[in-house]
């Protein structure tokens, strides 16, 4: 019994946090930045931050992320890291090579108060950043925020550094995926490009963090969007953001400074959510959906009614982050399942609240919902009104254990198993899996504990 000390009785907490259902915002904002093509993040703060950074991306990725540091020592904490980063700045264009350095703060940095833009123009000004080459920065203290709020900060950066009205020549439309895996990066950019639409995408960590193994290592991999397509991106016909939390704040920085009319959807999982991408692709770029998405689409309908009556009912209890765990809520209940305790780490507002509860309106019986929300509180719902299936990261291991319940391991982190950067969750071929992983967890459970005689061969 690894949480053994979760107490029964559940009390009111304000300012105590116990087992947090997220991690800090350095950490998306590392993510994000390895979506831009010869993009190296910089860390400005100490070493140990930024080895958790890259190791807890690492350790998901099961790629090794590549990242610089200001690395403060006792000078820099108390003097401010303008130095630090200074020098960085022209070790890292002198030894790495990259296209663009893309800095985040730390807590420490940002508790010091340095000044990045000032400090970057210092590099320039001393000619550290070499012709053509870029520096960007956004600010990510960690003592408010998540990884996703990192995430969305780095993105809406990338639009307020790079780019640029061109009388809407383009004829592209601009997606922004969200904190979401490099698969379903691919995913989303594969269903707009079935339907002959041009895209922008950002940031795109497709083919950086699930790329080929060819023998040669490559610091900058091939994948990721050009600093020339984020430029580009402010001459687009509109803009599709996924996820209000993580890609909103881009698509309105966007709008605001170019007047590219944004959408913003939920996260395209499941049936709903992936009809409401398609068609609204559909209308913004003109074009009619291809037979190929249809044809997907029908495999997925006729899945969900053969699966209906083994899913149908089974009580599911869902941590993560805000936008998956929205979207996914919705899949849920679309199935006639029933998310009964939901909790995400991040915060994401009274209206995120409302839209949360909003989509649970029909399951019948109580609903626990808190956002934000830790682990402690999640485990100690699932003990007072336990479920038939989990779904959430690598952490929530420790409940399915102890309460002897399956595991469906979904959003960021999950450390303990593989397959999610190169299998997307997105799209109708991602809910296919999603429900084929869940009713694997579900089955896998009742033929355990299926007698001899009450076990079934056939389903
Ligand atoms: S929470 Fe702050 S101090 Fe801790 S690892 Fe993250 S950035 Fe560093």
């Amino acid at each position: 019994m690894l949480l053994r000390h979760t107490p029964a009785e559940i009390k009111e907490r304000k300012a105590l946090t116990v087992n947090p259902a997220k991690t800090c915002q350095p950490i998306g904002a590392m993510y994000a930045a390895l979506g831009v093509h010869g993009c190296l993040p910089h860390s400005h703060g100490s070493q140990g931050c930024y080895a958790y950074h890259r190791s807890a991306l690492t350790r998901h990725f099961k790629e090794p992320v590549v990242a610089a540091t200001s690395a403060f020592t006792e000078g820099a904490s108390v003097f401010g890291g303008q130095a630090n980063l200074v020098q960085a700045i022209d070790n890292i264009f002198t030894v790495y090579n990259p296209q663009v350095i893309a800095v985040h703060t730390t807590c420490l940095s940002e508790t010091i108060g340095d000044d990045i833009p000032q400090i970057v123009a210092k590099a320039k000004a001393e000619g550290k950043i070499p012709e053509g080459k870029f520096v960007f920065h956004a600010n990510t203290p960690s003592y408010v925020g998540s990884h996703v709020t990192g995430f969305a900060s780095m993105t809406k950066a990338m639009v307020e550094s790079f780019a640029e009205s061109n009388s809407h020549k383009q004829k592209t439309l601009n997606l922004i995926p969200g904190y979401v895996e490099p698969s379903d990066m691919a995913a989303i950019r594969r269903i707009a490009e079935s339907m002959g639409i041009a895209t922008i995408m950002f940031p795109d960590t497709s083919r950086v963090l699930n790329g080929p193994l060819t023998g040669k290592y490559k610091m900058f991999p091939e994948g990721g969007v050009t600093i020339d397509e984020l430029k580009k991106s402010g001459s687009s016909i509109g803009t599709v953001a996924l996820g209000r939390t993580s890609s909103l704040p881009a698509a309105r920085a966007l709008d605001a400074k170019c007047k590219v009319p944004c959408e913003v959807l939920e996260l395209p999982v499941g049936l709903h959510g992936t009809d409401a991408f398609v068609d609204t692709l559909r209308r913004l770029a003109g074009v009619s959906v291809p037979d190929t998405l249809n044809l997907e689409r029908g495999q997925l309908v006729d899945t969900i009614s053969d699966w209906h009556q083994y899913l149908y009912g089974k009580r599911v209890a869902v941590v993560g982050d805000p936008d998956q765990v929205l979207a996914l809520t919705r899949f849920l209940v679309s199935l006639d399942m029933r998310p009964v305790h939901i909790v995400t780490g991040s915060p994401a507002g009274k209206k995120y609240t409302q839209r949360l509860r909003d989509a649970v309106d029909d399951v019948p019986g109580k609903v626990n919902i808190k956002v934000p929300g830790d682990m402690l509180l999640f485990h100690q719902w699932i003990q007072k009104a336990p479920v038939d299936l989990i779904v959430g990261n690598t952490y929530a291991k420790y409940i399915a254990k102890d309460e002897d319940i399956p595991l469906v391991r979904y959003g960021f982190p999950i450390y303990d198993r593989m397959g999610h950067s190169y299998f997307s969750t997105m799209g109708y071929r991602g809910a296919l899996r999603l429900m084929e992983k869940m009713l694997d967890a579900i089955l896998d459970r009742k033929d355990r504990d299926s007698t001899d005689i009450t076990m079934e061969l056939v389903m």
